[in-house]
């Protein structure tokens, strides 16, 4: 057997191409166009290469976006009272901060901080305690752009056994979450595991779809893997490699050399998931522009 490649470049492109005709018909009603705000604290590399994604992505579908760089030597209540400001600004309709926060900053202490209305990442307890309820909220999202893979590709989830592997509170714990409680998308019978599990192969083998988030690269080789499953791979691994011009290449943390042969549907890394957390994003951020989440009454 060889899997069927899941391809989230094209599924990414797919949902920012409507989230364009949204906004762009938002606009056409007399409508300012949806603005997101970004907060990066310090000068770590990988995050302003993340939000250069951003960046690009909303210029691509006609979200306006701009972001505010903060000293990395800023209190937590300087950075709450900038958050605040913008809680309270209605021309801001999304707010991210970009994770991680330096270690004097703790994020449960920021997020929590942001108006749940404005938390277009989906973190804050009020949106992760509404997705637990399967009541309408802001959904994390990567996993949200999981979910987007399976309806795009017909894979059902319901009454399946999903194995998620890594239980972070950005990742595995709400992917968990949406596949066992969302009743028009999950459903599925779920197991969690994290670095206590203690044999993590007794659950993986029996996981109809296995989801890997746990930053450990190629942690998932075939035998582990039940044949024809579906198998998505979150992790994203910077391993070193002379081959390349960068010096390095990126990995999922799924063998998927090996994994394919026996997989029934795959994603690849980089391709897979990747694309469409930042897509997801998008579609979050014009949802709250149109108060779609939390109507005003
Ligand atoms: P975290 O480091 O926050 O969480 C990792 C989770 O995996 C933890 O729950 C940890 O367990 C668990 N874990 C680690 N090692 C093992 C192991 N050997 N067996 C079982 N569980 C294990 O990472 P994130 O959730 O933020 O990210 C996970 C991966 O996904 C990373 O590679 C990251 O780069 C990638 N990522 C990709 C995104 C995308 O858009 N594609 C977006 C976000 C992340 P414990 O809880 O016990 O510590």
């Amino acid at each position: 057997m060889s899997a069927e490649i899941i391809d989230g470049k094209k599924v990414a492109e797919l949902v920012r191409t409507r989230v364009r005709e949204d906004v762009a018909e938002w606009v056409g009603k007399g409508n300012r166009a949806p603005f997101l705000k970004v907060i990066l604290v310090g000068d770590d590399p990988a995050s302003r290469v993340y939000i250069g994604a951003k960046t690009r992505a909303c210029e691509d579908v006609g979200i306006e976006t701009s972001t505010e760089i903060l000293q990395d030597t800023i209190s937590a209540k300087e950075l709450k009272d900038v958050i605040r400001m913008y809680n309270t600004d209605d021309a801001v309709d999304g707010i991210l901060v970009q994770l991680p926060l330096p270690s004097h900053l703790s994020s449960h202490d920021v997020i929590e901080t942001i108006n749940h209305k404005k938390d277009v990442d989906g973190f804050h307890p009020m949106n992760v305690g509404r997705l637990a309820l399967d009541q309408p909220c802001f959904r994390s999202c990567t996993p949200a752009g999981v979910m987007e893979l399976f309806k795009y590709y017909s894979i059902a989830v319901k009454a399946k056994h999903a194995v998620v592997v890594g239980a972070s509170n950005i990742v595995g714990s709400p992917m968990a979450t949406m596949l066992s409680r969302e009743n028009s998308s999950g459903k599925a019978t779920t197991t969690i595991c994290h670095k206590y599990t203690r044999d993590l192969t007794l659950h993986t083998i029996n996981a109809d779809i296995l989801i890997v988030a746990a930053g450990q690269p190629h942690l998932i080789k075939a035998e582990m893997v039940k044949e024809g499953a579906v198998v998505i791979d979150v992790g994203i691994n910077r391993v070193a490699d002379e081959t390349s011009e960068k010096g390095y290449k990126l990995i999922g943390d799924v063998d998927f050399e090996s994994v394919r042969k026996k997989a029934s549907w795959i994603t690849p890394v980089p391709g897979g998931v990747g694309p469409m957390t930042v897509a997801m994003l998008m579609k979050n951020t014009l949802l709250a522009a149109k108060q779609s989440i939390y109507p005003t009454d």
